[in-house]
């Protein structure tokens, strides 16, 4: 692992990754490996997550396109005013020099090349760490990446923890690290011993706060995603009258989208591990104990399925509210007023995004003014990560730092600021 890291690193010094053409032909390099690959790119991920991984290919070679067709500007110097009117003066996004991307196996193609895509476009080189958890992907990926990429610029490390531990031992100019914040901790010290910037995308309780003034119908729908995705409702806020409605429509949504037999549909996920399946089985089963499972609760050990499953009277002291779910499993809590909702938010640690259905405009300002988190979606899930013009990243518990779009580049720089004085005006 050391010679990888000096490799890179004597690499990055004979400068070649600071011209934006050697970024651009990086960077469709890595276009043209998702093309070539992408057939057993989605063979893989069926095989790791049971789900077709045909929009994660998609994904990384949209964000490619929009780097390549904004690299120019996005690099660009920032002029900004000088001393006096002989200055000149400007900021200038430099790269930081060899980094590592850490990441996770719930979408196992995009979290390591949506950061990737960053940090070539930012001029660095780069060890990749993939989830040793979706292996199949990690196989592709590292097949993909060997053969497309400059192997000065981008090399794949895989393992576990004792290759990570390695791993981490090496100094790094920053680390990019996707997860659960258990590691994310481990990061953060094994980075601190070279005083290491770190990124930290991590995950949390992401509320749904549904309100008199939902279209109940659409909040069903965007409820759905209860599954192993980092912005995926974790929980519903739910006045009271409206629960059976929102029952029945969650209901409808899922039978709509799998049929009515779930376990035999061909889109619906399994859990990712023996481990994962493990532990929500113990989440089902306290709830079932409590009698507050009022759909599904079914489990199957065997092939890792989870029935959808939707809980109610569901408490802040229910074993359910006191970790990120990352499971099948739909808590309800209900709520008499607004006020008690957004207290039920804020006794939680901030959530990576917080979902709010409403028309109302003093409720939609009250919960940007009176709550914390790494995003808000207002009548809609997840959907502020589609859009590339917002930085995307959490809060507190849920994360440090932000990348997508500019921010990506932005993360994978150093803002340099450059002061050029003339000395016939000093
Ligand atoms: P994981 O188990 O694949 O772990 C993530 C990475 O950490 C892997 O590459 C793994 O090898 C490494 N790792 C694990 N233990 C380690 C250790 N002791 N030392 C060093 N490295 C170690 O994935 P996970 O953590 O189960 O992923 C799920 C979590 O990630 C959830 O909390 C989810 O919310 C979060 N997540 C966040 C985002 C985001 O963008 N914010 C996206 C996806 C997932």
């Amino acid at each position: 692992m050391a010679t990888i890291v000096a490799d890179l690193r004597a690499s990055f010094r004979t400068h070649r990754t600071q011209s934006l053409e050697f970024r651009k032909d990086q960077l469709r390099a890595l276009q043209h490996g998702l093309e070539e690959f992408r057939d057993e790119l989605a063979v893989a991920v069926k095989a790791d997550l049971n789900r077709s991984g045909d929009v994660e290919v998609s994904t990384a070679t949209h964000t490619i396109q929009a780097t390549l067709n904004k690299l120019d500007e996005m690099t660009a110097d920032r002029e900004t005013s000088g001393l006096n009117e002989f200055d000149r003066s400007f900021v200038r996004l430099s790269p930081l020099g060899t980094v590592l991307i850490i990441g996770p196996w719930n979408y196992p193609i995009n979290l390591v090349l949506e950061p990737l895509i960053g940090a070539i476009a930012a001029g660095n080189t780069c060890v990749l760490k993939p989830s040793e958890v979706s292996e199949h992907t990690s196989v592709v990926l590292t097949r993909m990446l060997t053969k497309c990429m400059d192997p000065t610029v981008v090399q794949v490390v895989n393992g576990g923890v004792d290759e990570t531990t390695v791993l981490l031992k090496e100094r790094f100019d920053h680390i990019f690290y996707t997860g659960n914040a258990l590691v994310g901790r481990i990061i953060m010290e094994a980075a601190s011993k070279h005083l290491t910037p770190v990124t930290l995308e991590l995950g949390g309780k992401c509320p749904a706060l549904i309100t008199e003034h939902t279209d109940i119908a659409v909040a069903a729908q965007k409820t759905l995603n209860v599954g192993q995705v980092c912005l995926a409702v974790d929980y519903v806020l739910c006045p009271k009258h409206l629960q059976e409605d929102l029952i029945k429509n969650v209901i409808e949504t899922w039978h709509e989208l799998f049929g009515k037999d779930f376990r035999n549909s061909d889109s619906y996920a399994r859990i990712i591990s023996k481990r994962q399946f493990d532990r929500i089985s113990k989440l089902l089963k306290a709830a079932e104990e409590q009698n507050k499972i009022v759909f599904g609760g079914k489990s199957e050990a065997g092939n890792l399925y989870v029935e959808p499953t939707i809980v109610t009277d569901v408490t802040e002291h229910d074993e359910l509210m006191q970790s990120e779910l990352f499971a099948p499993i739909l808590p309800i809590i209900t709520y008499e007023t607004f006020d008690e909702a957004l207290n039920i938010i804020n006794g939680q640690e901030h959530a990576l995004g917080l979902n709010l259905f409403s028309n109302n405009q003093v409720q939609i300002d009250r919960v940007l003014k009176e709550t914390r988190s790494g995003a808000v979606n207002v009548n809609d899930v997840a959907s502020c990560c589609a859009n590339e013009s917002l930085p995307f990243g959490g809060v507190g518990q849920s994360g440090m730092g932000r990348y997508h779009g500019k921010y990506s580049i932005e993360t994978f720089s150093h803002s340099r600021s450059v002061m050029i004085r003339n000395q016939t005006h000093l």
